[in-house]
């Protein structure tokens, strides 16, 4: 018998990774260059040519005893140390490798850190939409995930909801620019009006607020659009970084956390964040991961080619009569259903062999996610089927 908590889990279990299944089925039966597959946020780009580089030379000269082994929960000092002076010539930072601990990509940190601060009955805010998996992370160790509203036209982050959400149970928000769903980048004073909020609160209640800056998307901005560094504005803020999107690299489960030491009751907390990352089972993020992305920070993916991807389909959809969200960043085009019940739309669009992702998955009905990670091709040759559905919803007239 799977135990209660599992029931809950897999009930609400991603529909996200469901329509991928779904889409590897459709393939099978119609062939894959017919299927239209936007369900997944898997980067299409290959890794950069430094990665496998690094990974050669890490297997060719450095010690296969250390390479493979063991090492502190937290990650290899060295390794560490190269990513905190990478982070200080960014941003004007003094991270040491006390600061930084390696995680299993970006689910890995964001669950390190949420059972380093949570008690059973503790709330998270995030806002509205957000990735589909902070209930099920904030869950893992009882705590209630709650939901804060951001500005239904921009997407940006509302803070007088934000102060309404907040009670003497918040042990932290989470925030994550550039946005999955909505592709939104979060403006310097949409942050500043949440980090305002959080300082008043953490007055009023006298608890600690933590602000968890969830990142994977970091370098992925277009236009010259500025992504604000988040412990600029909040002073306990955490950042979790992944290179999952940044290098192409989801299935190798590499990443990072930040915890400044400015932090109140510092050494506790990283040595708790150390002690989480073992006991959760990952013991240490993947070593040969470690080494390689130490030797690639400057490394950088092709921007581009989803910058390609994003102009051609918002200009051919929002031309076609659907309403977008330009994107900012990330590779995720956020676009309105035409049918206030979106599954109906979703269906549709299944129809027209598009795979695309409801809204309510991200806590926001009403509203469709076109992950746009895929091959120019695909865009292309998917154009015909949405022309088709936006006649059939009438749009455009
Ligand atoms: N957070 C957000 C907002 C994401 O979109 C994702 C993956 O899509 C993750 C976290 C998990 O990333 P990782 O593969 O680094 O665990």
């Amino acid at each position: 018998m799977i135990s209660n908590a599992m029931v809950g889990f897999v009930k609400n279990s991603s529909a996200i990774r469901a329509m991928f299944e779904e889409g590897k089925k459709m393939a099978a039966e119609f062939g894959a260059e017919n299927v239209y597959d936007f369900s997944l946020g898997n980067p299409n780009v290959p890794a950069p040519a430094e990665v496998k580089e690094a990974m050669k030379e890490i297997l060719d000269s450095e010690d296969p005893v250390l390479v493979h082994g063991y090492m502190s929960n937290s990650g290899y000092e060295d390794v560490r140390s190269a990513i905190a002076q990478h982070l200080n010539q960014l941003y004007g930072t003094s991270y040491t490798e006390k600061n930084l601990l390696m995680t299993v990509g970006a689910a890995g940190g964001m669950n390190v850190v949420l059972k380093t601060i949570l008690n059973p009955g503790d709330e998270v805010v995030t806002f509205t939409p957000y990735f589909g998996e902070y209930r099920s992370y904030t869950g893992n160790f009882g705590g209630v995930l709650v939901e804060a509203a951001t500005d239904p036209d921009t997407f940006q982050p509302d803070a007088e909801d934000l102060a309404k959400k907040i009670t003497d149970r918040t042990r932290a928000v989470i925030i994550n620019t550039p946005n999955n769903p909505t592709g939104v980048v979060y403006t310097a004073d949409s942050i500043r009006k949440v980090a305002e909020v959080l300082e008043a609160k953490e007055k009023e209640f006298g608890t600690d607020i933590y602000l968890i800056s969830d990142e994977p998307y970091r370098e992925l901005a277009f236009d010259g659009v500025e992504v604000p560094w988040l412990p600029d504005f909040y002073r306990d803020t955490i950042v979790g970084y992944s290179y999952s999107k940044s290098l192409s690299l989801p299935g190798e489960r590499i990443g990072y956390l930040v915890m400044p030491s400015e932090l109140a009751d510092f050494d506790n907390f990283v040595s708790a964040a150390n002690t989480a990352n073992r006991i959760l089972g990952f013991v240490n993020a993947p070593s040969i991961m470690q080494r390689t992305v130490a030797r690639c920070l400057d490394a950088k993916t092709d921007v581009a080619y989803y910058d390609k991807n994003r102009q051609l389909l918002y200009s051919a959809l929002t031309e076609a009569g659907f309403t977008c969200v330009k994107p900012d960043g990330a590779f995720y085009l956020w676009m309105k259903s035409p049918v206030e019940d979106e599954k109906e739309f979703v269906a549709a669009a299944k129809e027209e062999h598009i795979l695309i992702v409801g809204g309510s998955s991200f806590g926001c009905g009403g509203w469709v996610r076109i992950a746009y990670c895929v091959a120019h091709e695909t865009i292309e040759n998917s154009l015909p089927g949405f022309r088709r559905l936006a006649a059939k919803y009438e749009l455009g007239k």
